[in-house]
């Protein structure tokens, strides 16, 4: 089968996509990508790996606090349903991404600038809060450097093009969300569905997917699940979160992508959970969250195509 997902951009595809062509520079990736392009390779990647630490240093904050807001704005719409006074849960009234500054968990202590840089201050307080000594999970630094290997991935594979910004998007994005899904089992809307006017945005161009596969991909990416969900009872893991998440990824990486992104999550997912189960360390009743298996499905796909029909088709 021809694979309909194409990394080159084709900007002669669609009309929607040659009409925008007036808008846009007709190379997506061109413009401020030209610049950036004219510095020295190891400036590219130091660059890349620093952008990718401050970014994976703020997706920390997200998954801390999204499931937090989530929950509170949920309680908020409980409490004026029900007209029960709203129960107090220890965190000031404005609490976003943004505010209140980071502090420690254990003893309130408000990070300081040289405390909060991504990676070294976790190395030079050897893991440690610098007022309580409490240990610090090492899920930040974790994180953190997920986050750089990816940004640098990005840039080793689609070039110094916003391509690679978007791609490096993509992924922060997925991790973040898989993250959250290993936390709570859920995949906020808030995130799943930006994620998919995104795909369909970057894909005006066909950057990662004609306009036309990625709108497919959409489509079907949720339809596929939401029929497995009905069809095959007792699939205790999946939920709307992940239809809308692999809505996502089939409008970032066109319909085409989308049986080797489910084939590799499920087995992902099952040999997980057979592992987890055998060692003891989960019953087997219990529901893996599937999303990190999707997302791990999608970002293979985005690096490295869709080698798998190669395979098996011989
Ligand atoms: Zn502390």
């Amino acid at each position: 089968m021809q694979a309909a997902h194409s990394l080159v951009p084709d900007t002669s595809s669609s009309l929607l996509s040659g009409a925008f062509s007036n808008l846009l520079p007709a190379h997506f990736a061109a413009g401020p990508g030209e610049a950036f392009g004219s510095l020295p390779a190891g400036l590219q990647f130091t660059f890349a790996i620093v952008f990718g630490l401050v970014i994976g240093s703020f997706l920390n904050v997200v998954v801390h606090r999204l499931p937090i807001m989530l929950e509170r704005a949920w309680r908020l719409e409980v409490s004026e349903a029900t007209d029960e006074p709203l129960e107090e849960d220890g965190l000031p009234m404005r609490y976003n991404l943004w505010v209140p500054r980071s502090a420690c968990p254990h003893c309130g202590h408000v990070l300081r600038a040289w405390e909060n840089v991504p990676v070294l201050s976790y190395l030079l307080l050897r893991g440690r809060c610098s007022a309580c000594k409490a240990h610090v999970s090492l899920r930040y630094p974790v994180v953190e450097v997920a986050s750089a290997a990816l940004a640098a991935a990005a840039l080793a594979l689609f070039g110094p093009t916003l391509a690679a910004l978007a791609a490096f998007g993509l992924c922060a994005a997925l991790l973040a969300m898989s993250i959250i899904d290993m936390d709570t089992h859920l995949l906020p809307d808030s995130m799943t569905l930006p994620l998919l006017w995104a795909g369909i945005i970057v894909n005006f161009n066909s950057v990662f997917a004609s306009l036309h596969d990625a709108v497919l991909g959409a489509i079907f990416g949720y339809l596929v699940l939401w029929a497995v969900h009905w069809l095959v009872r007792g699939i205790d893991g999946m939920g709307y979160g992940d239809f809308k998440l692999l809505a996502a990824l089939g409008a970032w990486l066109g319909w085409a992508a989308l049986p080797q992104i489910v084939l590799v999550a499920a087995v992902a997912g099952a040999v997980v959970g057979l592992a987890a189960t055998w060692r003891g360390r989960m019953r087997f009743e219990e529901p893996l969250p599937f999303g990190p298996f999707l997302a791990a499905g999608g970002a293979l796909t985005l690096f490295l195509g869709t080698p798998l029909y190669l395979a098996l088709g011989g």
